[in-house]
């Protein structure tokens, strides 16, 4: 797994850049090198909706308490933060 780059000047985004991009609720991510913007594809933002919906529906279709159901779900959000960073693409914003 690769954390995408810049495509303009090949440098690599931090996790933290996209993360932070993310939690801003999808805000556009500037290269610190070349000042290029970036958004977030339409394919990543669906995996992401999907994967956090689909986790939420599965939770409340099994018989589980519910603090055992959070935590399941609070879990399994970390883990997705974690690897979404390296599965997320960004397109070039167009000016
Ligand atoms: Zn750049």
């Amino acid at each position: 797994m690769k954390l995408q780059q810049c495509t303009t000047c090949n440098k690599q985004f931090t996790w933290k850049q996209i993360l932070k991009s993310l939690f801003l609720g999808n805000q556009p991510m500037k290269c610190e090198n070349c000042g290029t913007v970036y958004r977030i594809s339409n394919s990543s933002k669906y995996i992401s909706v999907f994967f956090i919906l689909g986790l939420a529906f599965i939770l409340l279709l099994i018989e589980l308490p519910t603090n055992i159901r959070f935590s399941i779900l609070l879990f399994a959000y970390v883990i997705f933060l974690l690897i979404f960073p390296f599965i997320a693409t960004y397109n070039r914003q167009k000016k």
